[in-house]
C-alpha cells in the first residue's frame, strides 16, 4: 500500500466564518464581531501546511458532497429537521445550537448559507469517508474528512455549535450501504461525545470509546451511562498518562467489540493551548496520538474514518496537519 491509497476529503468550502450578525438583519444589536473561537479555516489551513511540509506525499483529495435532507433524515428526528427549514423557528434555535444569541435575529436564509451549508458539507464529507473506506473496489482503508466531528448532535436536537451530527449519520450509512454490523466510534476530543455516546448507546451494534476531560463541559451523565468505555481525565493530563490510558482503552475496546468499521473523533482542542479543553498534550502527543489509533486500526485491519471535531486555538490547524501527515505515512507492502 502506498500513501497514494490515502484519502483526503477536502474542499475550500468546508471553511466558514461567523460573519457579524449585525449584517445578518439581526437590528439594534451591536457587531458581534469574532463570536466563536473556533477557527473556521482550519480545514485549509491543515492542508496547507501538510502540503507544504510533505510535498513528495500524494494523497488523494476528494471533494465532499453536501449530506442532503434524505441523508439527514436516516439518522436525525424528522420534527428536528423540520424545525431547522422553518424561517419561523429556525434561527432562535440555530443560536441557541451555536452558542450566539445575536444569530436569533439573522434571516434563516442567511443562517442556511453562513453556517448551515457548510455544516452540511461537512457532514457529507463524512459520509463520503465512509463510502471510500467500505468501497470494495478501492483500497483505502484510511480517510480523513477534513470537515466534520459534531459530537454534540443529538437525534432531536443540537447543543455546543453541533447540529447534525455526522457520526451517527455515517455509522447508519455504514449499516445501510454496506451491511456493516459493528461500529466502533473512539472519540478524543476534550470534550465527552455526549450526542454520538446517546446515538451509540443500548444498541449490540455500537460502542463508543469517549476519552475526555470530565472537568468540563457538558458533564452528561445520561451520555455517560449510554457509553461503552467512558474515560474521563482530570484537568492538566499530559501526553504520557494520556497515551498509556488511551492505548489500554483502545486494546479493551478493539478486543471486546471486534469493530468492522472505526470512527475517530479526532478533536484538537487536547493541545496545551487550547482555550476550552483543559489537557495539556503537546502537539507531537497529539500526533502520536493520532499514529496509535491509526496504527491500531490498521494492526486490526480495521477501516478507519476520521474526523476533526474540536479545537479551540491557533495552533489547531497545526495539530490537524499532524493527523494528515500520520495518515499519509508511506507503508511497506506486507
Ligand atoms: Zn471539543
Amino acid at each position: 500500500m502506498s500513501s497514494s491509497d490515502i484519502a483526503f476529503v477536502f474542499s475550500p468550502d468546508l471553511d466558514f466564518s461567523l460573519p457579524d450578525f449585525a449584517d445578518l438583519g439581526n437590528e439594534g444589536q451591536a457587531g458581534t464581531g469574532n463570536v466563536h473561537v473556533f477557527d473556521g479555516a482550519r480545514a485549509s489551513r491543515a492542508l496547507g501546511l501538510f502540503q507544504e511540509g510533505y510535498p513528495e506525499r500524494n494523497p488523494n483529495i476528494i471533494a465532499p458532497v453536501a449530506a442532503t435532507q434524505e441523508d439527514l433524515a436516516h439518522g436525525l428526528c424528522p420534527k428536528y429537521l423540520a424545525a431547522l427549514a422553518d424561517p419561523a423557528i429556525a434561527p432562535a434555535l440555530i443560536a441557541e445550537i451555536i452558542e450566539v444569541p445575536a444569530a436569533a435575529g439573522a434571516s434563516l436564509e442567511a443562517l442556511d448559507q453562513v453556517l448551515l451549508t457548510p455544516m452540511r458539507l461537512a457532514a457529507g464529507g463524512t459520509l463520503d469517508a465512509v463510502r471510500i473506506v467500505l468501497d470494495p473496489k478501492r483500497d483505502s482503508p484510511i480517510a480523513i474528512n477534513l470537515g466534520g466531528g459534531y459530537h454534540h448532535g443529538h437525534y432531536d436536537r443540537g447543543q455546543g455549535f453541533c447540529v447534525y451530527n455526522d457520526i451517527a449519520i455515517a455509522a447508519a450509512l455504514a449499516e445501510r450501504e454496506y451491511g456493516i454490523r459493528r461500529v466502533l466510534s473512539v472519540d478524543v476530543d476534550a470534550h465527552q461525545g455526549n450526542g454520538t455516546a446517546t446515538f451509540f448507546g443500548g444498541r449490540s451494534d455500537r460502542a463508543h470509546l469517549d476519552l475526555y476531560n470530565e472537568d468540563i463541559w457538558p458533564g452528561d451523565d445520561d451520555a455517560w451511562a449510554a457509553t461503552r468505555w467512558p474515560v474521563g481525565l482530570p484537568s492538566g493530563t499530559k501526553g504520557a498518562a494520556y497515551l498509556a490510558v488511551l492505548e489500554a482503552s483502545l486494546d479493551l475496546a478493539l478486543g471486546e467489540f471486534e469493530p468492522e468499521l472505526i470512527l475517530y473523533n479526532a478533536g484538537t482542542d487536547t493541545l496545551d493551548v487550547d482555550l476550552l479543553g483543559g489537557l495539556c498534550l503537546t502537539l507531537a502527543d497529539i500526533r502520536a496520538r493520532d499514529a496509535l489509533v491509526l496504527a491500531k486500526a490498521a494492526e486490526r485491519g480495521v477501516p478507519l474514518v476520521a474526523v476533526p471535531s474540536g479545537g479551540y486555538s491557533d495552533s489547531s490547524h497545526i495539530a490537524l496537519s499532524g493527523l494528515l501527515e500520520v495518515a499519509s505515512r508511506p507503508r511497506t507492502l506486507s
